[in-house]
This record gives structure tokens, C-alpha cells and sequence, in this order.
């Protein structure tokens, strides 16, 4: 632990640096360290991890408070070793969530005192992480139902070592910093601690030729396909699961699964409620007057409706079963068509003489929803 460098060294900053500082050093430094820019470089490798620690503990206000406090013993036992760690950053703050977690009273003391002999590797198989996948389909679509095939990419096994990790594949050996055990065993003050060895992050092996592909982590990425099959009636935002579609999981853990996110696209007609849809259509106040059939538009095929004589604005027709498909049944929801009266705005002279001409023959005649307007008016004027 004596030659472990302090973490705001490490970074190039000083000690009442802010997140914003400590977040452009580390950057910058990730970026110029990075393996991915110096490959088969050792040194650039430690110094890459040794920024990754640094920034993982100093980022975080519990870890960097802790280790302001503490210095590098704030994590005793943690990833001293020569050489550095083995994988990735672990989380030196296992101590404390087994120290204030979930696990009663007895098994705290069975953590802190435990023997000191073999111990079950905490960290087995891990599955998979779970994908989502935001598709999006028309109106039409979720009314009919649809099948889709979906293009992503993936963690799969790496093929070039089959998931070891390891180059020639025999390559891993026993974790010399636990011996195997996968746990490490550290004093601090008159307490044992014991926590996951952040060598071979509990698994009790370490690579030592590390697949060039995967870098040792045994997954590489790959395009996937599935096709999915979309009921009708689907509501906007459903999740679809397809089970075993996610990522691969390390040290050949399970597949996660992959959720399929449905949005419905917004239709130029319709508007959707529930099963039901609904339409604004305009009508022509001839034949809203002198009522008429109209066409209808529908998901389907067109539809006509006979609108009676005198039909107000307003006035809304429905149209059973012509709503969408309610999901899982045979059921249709109803098409509601709320009528617009659609007044001219261009009349040639010869149109405007007639409408005139009709006006003049009203005289006193009104519309009945007009002699119970003025009704009402007549009294809250009184
Ligand atoms: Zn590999
Ligand atoms: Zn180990």
C-alpha cells in the first residue's frame, strides 16, 4: 500500500478540486491512457486503471469523503497489490454495504470473523444485462397487428477464446492475491475484514494471456436479429419481452432479455382512446341542412354514414366496431365521427345572390337551437 500513489495526484488536481475539475483530468487522462489507443502498452495500461480508481473513488462524495479522511486505508486491503489490479475497478465499498445492509446481526459477525478459511466465491455467474429497443409502428400497424424484425447489437460469448477470456484458452491460473478463495482477509484496527478480492473480482482466477478480442472480459460484441411478432390492439408503450435476447453474462452466465418498447405512432385522423377511435370530420352545412350520405374514413375500409336533416356541428355519429382491436380478444372498440360544419369561405356572385335571397326568406324563422339561445338570453338580459 506504501507505493500507491494519492488519488488527487493521480488525477493532477488539487484536493478541493470540484466534480466539474475532476471530471476534465480524468477525461483527458482516460482519453491518452486509454488501450484502445496504446495497445500492448503495460505502462499506459496501470496508468489507465490507476486513473479509472482514482476518479471511481473521488467522483463519488461518500468515497471521496471517506478517503480524505483515511487515505488509501479507507479501502484496506483493497487493490494494493504489485501490478495493480487484475481486472476492472472493484468496489471498495463492499465492506460497508455488508456492514449496513440487508444481512442480520449473526452473519455480520460470521463477515468480519470468519475463519480466515476457504470461502464460497461471491461472485459467480452473472446474467446478463437486459436491452431495450424503441420501435416504433403506425396506427394501421398496432390495429392489425405486425411482425418486425429488429437489427441491434449485443454482448455475446467471445468466439475468438469461447467466452474464457483467456488467448490460448488454458490460461487462467489461481488468483495469487486470495489464493482461489475469491475473498481477502485484511486488518483494520482490532477488525478482520473480509471483502471480494479485487484481483480477480471473486472468482478465484486470474488470466494471464488475455484474449486480444474481449481483452479478457470473455464477451465481445455482435449484431443480433430477432423478429418480433406484435399482437393487435397493442397499446403505445407496451414492453415486449424476448426472453434470452439481451446480453451475454459473464463468466458464462445466463442471457439477459431484450425488451421491445412499442410507441405508437400519432395518425392524421384519429386519435386513439382506449379500443375507440376517434375523428373530426368536417361537413358541409348544404348537407348538414338538407342531410345526405357521407364517407367515411375508417382503419378499414371506408365506411358511409346518412346524416338526417338539420344535423347540427357538434354531432357526433359512432360507428360500431370499427374502433381498434381490444388486445387478446376478438372485440373491436367503436370509431366515433364528431362532425365540424364546414362554412364557405369563397362564394361566386351568383352564390351569394341565392344565399342572400335565402336569408331574406327566413324573416323571423330560426333553428331551434337558436330560439333556445335566444330564450335564455332573453332572461339573463330581463
Ligand atoms: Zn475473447
Ligand atoms: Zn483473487
Amino acid at each position: 500500500m506504501a507505493d500507491k500513489r494519492d488519488y488527487y495526484e493521480v488525477l493532477g488536481v488539487s484536493r478541493d478540486a470540484s466534480d466539474d475539475d475532476l471530471k476534465k483530468a480524468y477525461r483527458k487522462l482516460a482519453v491518452k491512457f486509454h488501450p484502445d489507443k496504446n495497445p500492448g502498452d503495460k505502462t499506459a495500461e496501470e496508468k489507465f486503471k490507476e486513473v479509472s480508481e482514482a476518479y471511481d473513488v473521488l467522483s463519488d462524495a461518500d468515497k471521496r469523503a471517506a478517503y480524505d479522511r483515511y487515505g488509501h486505508a479507507a479501502f484496506a486491503g483493497g487493490m494494493g497489490g504489485p501490478g495493480g489490479a487484475g481486472g476492472g475497478f472493484h468496489d471498495p465499498f463492499d465492506i460497508f454495504n455488508q456492514m449496513f445492509g440487508g444481512g442480520g446481526g449473526g452473519g455480520i459477525f460470521e463477515t468480519f470473523f470468519g475463519g480466515g478459511g476457504r470461502q464460497r466465491r461471491a461472485d459467480g455467474p452473472q446474467r446478463g444485462a437486459d436491452l431495450r429497443y424503441g420501435l416504433e409502428i403506425s396506427l394501421e400497424e398496432a390495429a392489425t397487428g405486425v411482425e418486425r424484425e429488429i437489427d441491434y447489437e449485443r454482448l455475446v460469448s467471445c468466439k475468438t477464446c469461447s467466452g474464457s477470456g483467456s488467448a490460448s484458452g488454458s490460461g487462467k491460473k489461481t488468483c495469487r492475491t486470495c489464493g482461489g478463495a475469491g475473498q481477502v482477509i485484511s486488518s483494520r484496527g482490532f477488525f478482520q475484514i473480509q471483502q471480494t478480492c479485487p484481483d480477480c473480482q471473486g472468482s478465484g482466477e486470474v488470466v494471464t494471456d488475455p484474449c486480444r478480442t474481449c481483452r479478457g472480459a470473455g464477451l465481445s460484441k455482435a449484431p443480433a436479429r430477432v423478429r418480433v411478432k406484435i399482437p393487435a390492439g397493442i397499446e403505445d408503450g407496451s414492453r415486449l419481452r424476448s426472453s434470452g435476447n439481451g446480453n451475454a453474462g459473464a463468466k458464462g452466465g445466463p442471457y439477459g432479455d431484450l425488451y421491445v418498447v412499442v410507441q405508437v405512432r400519432q395518425h392524421e385522423l384519429f386519435e386513439r382512446e382506449g379500443d375507440d377511435l376517434h375523428c373530426q370530420m368536417p361537413l358541409s352545412f348544404t348537407t348538414a341542412a338538407l342531410g345526405g350520405e357521407i364517407t367515411v374514413p375508417t382503419l378499414g375500409a371506408k365506411a358511409t354514414v346518412k346524416v338526417p336533416a338539420g344535423t347540427q356541428g357538434g354531432t357526433t355519429f359512432r360507428l360500431r366496431g370499427k374502433g381498434m382491436k381490444t388486445l387478446g380478444s376478438d372485440h373491436h372498440g367503436d370509431l366515433y365521427v364528431h362532425v365540424q360544419i364546414a362554412v364557405p369561405t369563397k362564394l361566386s356572385a351568383e352564390q351569394r345572390a341565392k344565399l342572400d335571397d335565402y336569408a331574406k326568406s327566413l324573416g323571423e324563422t330560426t333553428s331551434p337551437m337558436e330560439e333556445s339561445f335566444f330564450e335564455k338570453a332573453k332572461k339573463f338580459f330581463s
